[in-house]
């Protein structure tokens, strides 16, 4: 970074004491992961300079045939990896969020009804959340996993789906740690006369590395993020059968966007170059193996998950077992320490969304640090060791008392003996391992 030290000491330091951060901690935020040095290059390039408003060979913008030659070979890479030669794919959305919008915005009227999972039980912020555009802009009605097993229930799906008869349904989660049966989504959407639509951001990498079910070929528009478990840059694709490409190509363009960001679409194409790699076949193997053993040791030390495992790349730690609220300690805790993790709403969160009761772990960015079981045992026992030392804490039911308590907490935790003791421990282990984007040769 020799020349932004030059021109912008402050941003360059900034950018070193990240580095630093990802090198040193566990990195267990279940939607995050490192992109190589390749795809920062390319997120890097000239590419970033260019206006390509449109689509390959009719842009609004002169200068587009390098760009078109990107933005085709993604899209044929996209086709491949995935297994959805008989889709159409976009390439374009500029995130997860956007790219969500875009489909409904492409495909439906406002005010026309859609059906999601419960945001408390998994589901996305743009799968109706009242605050979100989503769910100002369409009407929601949503699913929720079996209180019992805490998993999906097609037969309750399919009654719901029969009562409200939606214009699209959507599955696909961001706290689901089991898989998702999108066969029988479609199916269900079939016998309804609605759209599927299934959002893969989070569990991209494993469907390629198949080791999660495939939406492919039976849901109607699949979405993904493409900084998850798939390991590029931030960005998005939508995958649509094809009697759909109009409609979604112009929900993106002019529907929500202008120019593309050529230069992430150039780091997407190579994300999924990286993805055709046997390596990537097993580098998705290992994140469910490295997940399970996380998730076996959490509840050999007696925490209790949300469905009692896990199937994927996450699990959701259900901390109502010490008291409502205690996901923001668990999480402090740990940042603490260096590990980090997302506090997360438990099925039915008896605590408000701020304050949830669950922590949601992930293992996608430590497995490509090359971490296997051994170090998945330590990690485990580690942040077993933190959660019963630090969820015991009552969380009031005030609203200034309990901004108070949090508050303090986080003051205190910072020096307290026992966490740096577990840092300590968390650096070492961390030192051992290279960080892809910060190591790789
Ligand atoms: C992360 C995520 C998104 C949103 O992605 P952003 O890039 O953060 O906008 C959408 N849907 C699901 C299921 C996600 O997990």
């Amino acid at each position: 970074m020799a020349k932004l030290k030059k021109v912008d000491a402050e941003i360059a330091k900034l950018i070193e004491e990240e580095k630093k951060r990802q090198k040193e901690g566990l990195e267990l935020i279940a939607s995050e992961s490192y992109a190589s040095s390749a795809i920062l290059e390319a997120l890097g390039s000239v590419l970033n300079n260019k206006y390509a408003e449109n689509y390959p060979n009719k842009r609004y913008y002169g200068g587009c045939s390098v760009v078109d030659k990107v933005e085709t070979l993604c899209q044929k890479r996209a086709r491949d990896v995935y297994g959805a030669k008989d889709y159409h794919v976009n390439v374009q959305p500029y995130s997860g969020s956007p790219a969500n919008l875009e489909v409904y915005f492409g495909l439906l009227e406002f005010g026309d009804t859609i059906m999601a999972m419960r945001l408390d039980h998994g589901g996305h912020l743009t799968h109706g959340n009242p605050m979100n555009l989503s769910g100002k802009a369409y009407k929601f009605v949503a699913y929720g996993v079996d209180p019992k097993t805490e998993q999906l229930n097609y037969d309750e799906i399919l009654r719901i789906a029969k009562e409200c008869k939606p214009k699209l349904i959507l599955c696909g989660f961001t706290a689901y740690p089991r898989t998702i049966n999108f066969k029988k989504i479609a199916e269900i959407a079939k016998v309804v006369g609605a759209i599927s639509m299934a959002d893969i951001s989070h569990i991209s990498g494993l469907v390629i590395g198949k080791v999660h079910p495939s939406p492919f070929p039976y849901i109607d528009i699949v979405t993904t993020t493409t900084h998850k478990t798939l390991q590029g840059p931030r960005g998005a694709m939508i995958f649509c059968k094809q009697e759909f490409k109009e409609k979604i190509d112009k929900g993106v363009f002019p529907g929500m966007q202008g120019g593309p960001h050529m230069h992430q679409i150039a780091g997407i194409a190579v994300a999924l170059k990286q993805a055709k790699d046997k390596k990537f076949q097993k580098y998705a193997e290992l994140v469910v193996k490295n997940t399970k053993t996380l998730a076996d040791v959490l509840m050999q030390e007696g925490l209790k998950l949300v469905s009692n495992g896990t199937d994927n790349h996450l699990m959701v730690v259900d901390l109502t077992t010490f008291g409502k609220g205690r996901g923001v300690f668990a999480e402090k805790a740990l940042e603490s320490a260096c590990i980090s993790v997302s506090k997360s709403t438990t099925p039915n969160d008896p605590s408000v969304p701020y304050y949830p009761s669950g922590l949601r772990i992930g293992t996608a960015a430590v497995t490509s640090r090359g971490m296997k079981e051994k170090e998945m045992k330590i990690a485990g026992k580690l942040i077993a060791k933190v959660i019963k030392e630090f969820c015991t804490i009552e969380m009031p039911d005030d609203k200034e008392k309990r901004n108070e308590v949090v508050k303090k907490f986080k003051e205190d935790i910072k020096k307290n003996k026992f966490i740096l003791q577990v840092k300590k421990e968390v650096n070492k282990l961390s030192s051992k391992f290279p960080v892809p984007g910060i190591d790789d040769k």
